[in-house]
């Protein structure tokens, strides 16, 4: 027979189960090097007016991450509609009556991340070269970066019975730290319409797409000051709210993420600690009961 529980074993543990949870990190303003200049993280700017939507940069993402193909009915043309947990990036196309463009989908490696911000346990970070990357180890599966991000890019892999994780664009960080090169779908592009480098050598190039033909483009570089910037960049000929791509002013997301995070989450483990405590013990009815008084 097992060892009976007293009412002092299960305050201690009880007490030691929260105390654990609200020690849990809280959560961090995304940018862990407060010095970095968001100029010099690695970055895509995507100019919606050269994309051919040739889907080159999708297979190439496919190829590199080994991604699982989305098929189409006939089951011939790999064809996602969304981003989904295989589909780290995608072209979709806007259309109205005359007016229609391409528009690439995938993380945007916000400069200041909800996503990191808000995450509990620190399973997404931002990177010193500006990549938001994603450690399924950490993850508990709270998808509390899928509330928080305002692009709502991460995706959970709900057909996992086992383990589910996260998934989303790591912006080919594996790639970047290693030296192979850039991001896999920027470096496939033939059109010249996704580019990489440093973010503020794209911002230059965009200003001077903008300059030289001032009649092409909306006269605005989404990502470089939206939402405190992201790290991928657009440039249109459509307003880009066509495109999907919201006005969402210039501040930061972090902060109302940072506020519920930090207020909902450890309320929300806290409770599901006292819950579990209180399944234990039910299952150790026996014990309880001949030492809690009543
Ligand atoms: S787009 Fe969403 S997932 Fe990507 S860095 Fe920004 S907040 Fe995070
Ligand atoms: S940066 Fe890499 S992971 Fe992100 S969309 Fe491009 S190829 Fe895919």
């Amino acid at each position: 027979m097992s060892e009976p529980i007293t009412r002092r074993d299960f305050l201690k543990a009880a007490g030691l189960a929260i105390g654990c949870l609200l020690a849990t990190p809280k959560t961090v303003h995304a940018l862990s090097e407060k010095e970095a200049d968001p100029n010099d993280y690695i970055g895509m700017l995507y100019d919606a007016t050269i994309c051919v939507g040739c889907n080159a940069c999708t297979n190439a993402c496919r190829q590199w991450n080994k991604t699982t193909p989305e098929l189409d009915a006939r089951e011939v043309y790999d064809a996602p509609k969304e981003l989904s947990a295989d589909t780290w990036t995608l072209i979709q196309l806007y259309k109205e009556n005359e007016e229609f463009s391409f528009v690439k989908r995938q993380c945007m490696h916000c400069v200041d991340p909800a996503c990191v911000s808000g995450c509990p346990v620190q399973a997404l970070q931002k990177g010193p070269n500006g990549a938001v990357t994603y450690d399924a180890e950490r993850c508990i599966g709270c998808r509390y970066c899928m509330y928080t991000c305002p692009f709502h890019v991460p995706r959970f892999e709900w057909d996992q019975a086992q383990m589910p994780v996260v998934a989303k664009c790591t912006l080919c960080n594996d790639r970047l730290t290693q030296g192979i090169g850039g991001p896999a779908c920027a470096e496939r592009c033939p059109t010249g319409a996704l580019v990489w480098g440093k973010r503020g050598d794209l911002i230059a190039d965009a200003e001077g797409r903008i300059r030289a033909e001032p009649g092409r483009y909306v006269e605005h570089i989404y990502g470089k000051e939206d939402i405190g910037g992201t790290g991928v960049m657009y440039l249109s000929a459509v307003p880009f709210e066509n495109l999907g791509l919201e006005d969402m002013g210039t501040d930061p997301a972090p902060k109302l993420s940072e506020d519920t995070a930090n207020v909902l989450v450890p309320t929300v483990l806290v409770g599901g600690a006292i819950g579990l405590a209180a399944v234990r013990f039910a299952s150790s009815r026996g014990a309880w009961e001949e030492t809690w008084p009543v």
